[in-house]
């Protein structure tokens, strides 16, 4: 069995995090080196690698996303004003944890698109 995944063990309260909202579906915490005054992760409690792994099952899943995202944006303020929101994918997208996560980023006004390299 492959080795639980960081956020795995965030969402199962192995690893300490700040999480702002969980349901059955998803679980979302603050991210440990935040990018932008709020920056928050959205993460699926099913653990699956990235969007390119994603199946038909999964649809609902997946669409809860985007409905806790407006949920979390509407209870940070940030619903109307404005915020981002990035699924990164497999290396060359920039993906570090292999867990299907997507961020959301607010306050204030953001730069361009994407995060600065880290290279
Ligand atoms: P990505 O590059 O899209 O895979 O994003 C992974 C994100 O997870 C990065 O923004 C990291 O800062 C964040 N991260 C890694 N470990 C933790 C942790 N223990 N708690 C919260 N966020 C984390």
């Amino acid at each position: 069995m492959a080795e639980p995944t960081i956020f795995e063990r965030i969402i199962d309260g192995s690893i300490p995090s700040e999480i702002v909202y969980k349901d059955d579906l998803v679980t979302a915490f603050k991210d440990i080196a935040p990018k932008a005054e709020n920056h928050i992760l959205i993460v699926t409690n099913k653990p699956i690698p990235s969007v390119s792994d994603v199946e038909a099952c999964d649809e609902v899943m997946l669409g809860h996303l985007l409905i806790v995202a407006k949920k979390i944006a509407t209870d940070l303020g940030v619903a109307q004003s404005g915020y981002r929101l990035i699924v990164n994918c497999g290396p060359d997208g920039g993906q570090e944890v292999p867990h299907i996560h997507m961020h959301l980023l607010a306050g204030g006004k953001l730069g361009g698109l994407g995060f600065p390299s880290k290279d």
